[in-house]
């Protein structure tokens, strides 16, 4: 479908910036990058008002880099985030839209991490600078001329800055920067100290804003359940196995995300298709016809190749990836309560994209309720009953036709008749796990977070980044799992590998059994069964590693 890449083709962006986007996936620009790349390309300061999850980044990323000259190698481009995790995803997006722009360099510059590589990396000719606003000032009282080259200045959430107190070190930033350059702000909520700041810094900005109508929704049941971006797929195989669906799409961002979540469900046996922008038009129809008559359940989609889908047969509408804003909510759940039936959508959200959930709840005025994940008694009740309604009608009749069967064969094997309806049912459900225990270990929980966790995580996840303290969120824990810390980190020379292999030889666990081993500069934390973990903690005692005693103990967050 080429009307999609022109989406991207028509903004005047390098043939190599475009190519770079459609290659990881985008199908379209999302409304603010629509409203804003022109805006950014012809020179003007703006604000934008949006939030995580409408693609804000590339709003700004992609006109940047079509400005800046790769062959001068000075910074010329400066983001500034709140924290060290939006600094890092920031200079991720803008490698990748820079991969077919050879020359590009981008340096991250946050706290925590050793300064003299960072300056090193500045002044060795990285042309973009993602940076937190503490550490930077660290830099410019080493080096008042670091920014004196910057041309183009991006304040990332904003009001996320001067939450965390960083508006003396904004000043400061700004004094060190050419008046010449040009200045973007974004920020979710634009409160008067936000204002002021526009006022005093920028020049007749142009304001962005996706403006939202109220729109109404009806007959559908809506829910979200928060899950880190990476248990999106586990969460969603979990979710099917207790959702009652006829049939389903679920909505993702990108080409790679249909196929990736496509494939996963058709290796556990569901009738499951991709659309992506890439299906050829009549590739296109064949998949929609199957998802009406039944030979197909589960259709995998973006937003652009879902167009015009309209299958009465869909009860079920999963956001697997949040839509870029509420009208593309509504319309996307609206694919489901079709004539007249009850419909149900869910969403998964990651902690990042809370507020735009907020924004949905604002513009649909509803409510979308938290959902928790099925647990594994939750999974088996829904899979025996499936099984159930499967059997039920069979059994009518069956004695009449193989009754006198089941007698010569229990006869000859000598067993009896509950020993052979067993194995026949072994048989017959394929290997499935259904008993509590099988299906405890054949899919780790995923999980979720409970309003109040969600609420303390995230507060967390944005402390501001100053000195070497723990600020990154810590993600949540598997059921039955509990964080150990050992005071032993990067700095000590310790890998996850080192811990690892220390844990298993001498703990003698499974290697199933560990968790996440996050090492950081001072300290890690490893997660354990919390059964056994006296014992394990008591074996582990005098083990060394990396010639350092190890001294795991338990870690409570509160
Ligand atoms: P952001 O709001 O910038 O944090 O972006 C949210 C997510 O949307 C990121 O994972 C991006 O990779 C993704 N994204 C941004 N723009 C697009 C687009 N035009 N098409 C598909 N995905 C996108």
């Amino acid at each position: 479908m080429t009307q999609e890449t022109g989406g991207f083709a028509a903004l005047d962006l390098n043939p190599n910036i475009v190519a770079a986007v459609l290659a990881t996936g985008y199908e379209e620009p999302s409304a603010i990058q629509q409203q804003s790349i022109p805006i950014i390309l012809a020179g003007h300061d703006m604000i934008g008002q949006a939030q995580t999850g409408t693609g804000k980044t590339a709003a700004f990323a992609l006109p940047i880099l079509n400005k800046i000259d790769v062959s001068k190698r000075e910074p010329q481009a400066l983001i500034l985030a709140p924290t060290r995790e939006l600094a890092l995803q920031v200079a991720t997006a803008f490698e990748t839209y820079a991969k077919q722009m050879p020359g590009v360099n981008v340096v991250a510059v946050y706290g925590g991490a050793p300064m003299g590589p960072q300056l090193r990396a500045i002044r060795n000719g990285a042309q973009i600078v993602v940076a937190t606003p503490g550490r930077l000032c660290d830099h410019l009282r080493r080096d008042e001329k670091v920014l004196s080259t910057v041309q183009y200045l991006v304040l990332d959430e904003a009001d996320e800055m001067l939450k965390l107190g960083f508006m003396d070190d904004l000043e400061v930033i700004f004094k060190a920067i050419p008046e010449s350059r040009q200045t973007v702000l974004f920020s979710a909520t634009l409160p008067s100290s936000i204002r002021s700041i526009a006022e005093r810094h920028l020049r007749e900005p142009k304001h962005v804003k996706i403006q939202s109508k109220t729109q109404t929704v009806t007959a559908i049941d809506q829910a979200h359940l928060m899950v880190h971006a990476d248990q999106k797929i586990p969460a969603v195989l979990r979710l099917l196995e207790v959702e009652e669906f006829d049939a389903l799409i679920a909505f993702v961002r990108t080409k790679q995300a249909t196929l990736d979540l496509a494939s996963a469900l058709e290796a556990k046996g569901y009738k499951a298709a991709a659309l992506n922008g890439d299906i050829a038009q009549n590739q296109r129809e064949r998949v929609i016809d199957s998802l009406k008559d039944g030979r197909l359940d589960i259709v995998v989609a973006t937003d652009v190749a879902a167009r015009g889908l309209d299958v009465p047969r869909i009860t079920h509408v999963f956001n697997v990836d949040m839509p870029y804003d509420p009208e593309s909510y509504v319309h996307r759940i609206g694919r489901t309560g079709r004539a007249g039936r009850e419909g149900r959508a869910l969403l998964l959200v990651t902690p990042r994209e809370r507020r735009m959930l907020q924004v949905i709840e604002r513009v649909t005025g509803q409510k979308v309720a938290e959902a928790r994940l099925p647990n594994a008694q939750a999974v088996l009740d829904a899979r025996i009953k499936k099984l159930t309604n499967s059997l039920a009608p069979l059994v009518a009749d069956a004695e009449a036709s193989h009754g006198d069967l089941l007698d010569r064969l229990t006869e000859a094997l000598g067993c009896s008749p509950r020993a052979l309806a067993s194995a026949l049912l072994r048989k017959a459900t394929n290997g499935q796990a259904l008993d509590l225990a099988s299906v405890e270990r054949e899919q780790p929980l995923v999980p979720t977070y409970t309003p109040r966790e969600r609420g303390e995580r995230t507060e967390r996840a944005e402390r501001p980044d100053r000195g070497d303290r723990e600020r990154r969120a810590p993600m949540p824990l598997a059921e039955g799992r509990v964080r150990c810390r050992t005071a032993l980190g990067a700095r000590d020379g310790i890998a996850a590998k080192n811990l690892l292999g220390a844990i298993l030889n001498e703990g003698g666990l499974a290697r199933d059994a560990i968790g996440r081993i996050q090492v950081r500069d001072s300290f890690s934390l490893i997660e354990l069964p919390e059964e056994g973990l006296e014992r394990l903690l008591s074996k582990l005692k005098d083990t060394r590693v990396a010639g350092k005693q190890l001294k795991l103990r338990r870690y409570r967050e509160d």
